[in-house]
């Protein structure tokens, strides 16, 4: 469905994707694995049409997108849910949840999303007329989620859905990720908790200053020395 071949990118001098070549198949979880700084956003970004490749080619759906303009690149079906979850906090989470549809005009079929949405997160129906401001920083991930589906992902970028929750919500984040794929939904997942995201994944990629340093099923990956050394506490 997804493939990057030798991916170089920058930011100014900075060298942040030196050679990113990956896959992803369809109806898979694949995650992204690696410290601070490793590189793993710009992937995301770049896939998204946020940042553009200095060389090398992203391939979805037998088309080339690397030089593709966000929008369109949102129209073909990758949805970015972006780190730091990023709602609008003075719209309510019903209006946060719209701005995830956007760019679609099918209005019966945009309802009946959002129903589907309300009912994988139980906690935004509830909410619904709430400013997305009052919400805890979990139902803030949840409708950033929430959001991204509005649009109907072919794949679902997930940027950190973890990062400062509490264990327990970040449990139910997980079961939803997991959940949202076997509906259908492939996704790419960045994760520091690479526990976690090898629960949930297929396959995965371990990103070290900008290259792939390693890769494997979540058996591998976690029979592998040194990932667990650097990534699963031993
Ligand atoms: P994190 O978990 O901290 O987001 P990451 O693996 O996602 O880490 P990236 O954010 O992709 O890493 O950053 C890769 C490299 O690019 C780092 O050296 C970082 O400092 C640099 N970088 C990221 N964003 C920018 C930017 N907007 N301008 C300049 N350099 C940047």
């Amino acid at each position: 469905m997804l493939q990057l071949e030798d991916v170089h990118a920058s930011y100014g001098n900075v060298h942040a994707l030196r050679g990113i070549s990956l896959r992803v198949e369809k109806d898979s979880v694949v995650s992204l694995l690696g410290a601070n700084g490793a590189g793993k956003s710009t992937v995301l970004k770049a896939l998204s049409g946020l940042l553009r490749p200095k060389s090398g080619s992203i391939v979805f759906g037998g088309e080339r997108i690397d030089r593709s303009k966000p929008e369109h690149i949102v129209r073909r079906g990758i949805v970015m849910v972006p780190e730091g979850r990023q709602v609008f906090p003075e719209l309510t989470v019903r209006e946060n949840l719209m701005l995830g549809a956007y760019s679609r005009g099918d209005r019966a079929q945009i309802k009946q999303d959002y129903e589907g949405v309300l009912e994988t997160f139980p906690i935004l129906k509830v909410k619904a007329k709430n400013f997305a401001g009052t919400l805890s920083g979990g139902q803030q991930q949840m409708l950033a989620i929430g959001r991204g589906l509005m649009a109907r992902p072919k794949l679902l970028l997930l940027d950190e859905p973890s990062l400062g929750l509490a264990p327990i919500i970040v449990q139910e984040i997980f079961s939803v990720i997991r959940d949202i794929s076997k509906r259908g939904t492939t996704i790419l997942l960045v994760e520091q908790n690479a526990n976690m995201a090898l629960d949930v994944s297929d396959y995965a990629y371990v990103l070290e200053t900008g290259q792939i340093s390693g890769q494997g099923n979540s058996q591998q990956m976690r029979e592998n020395d040194e990932v667990r050394r650097a990534y699963l506490g031993g």
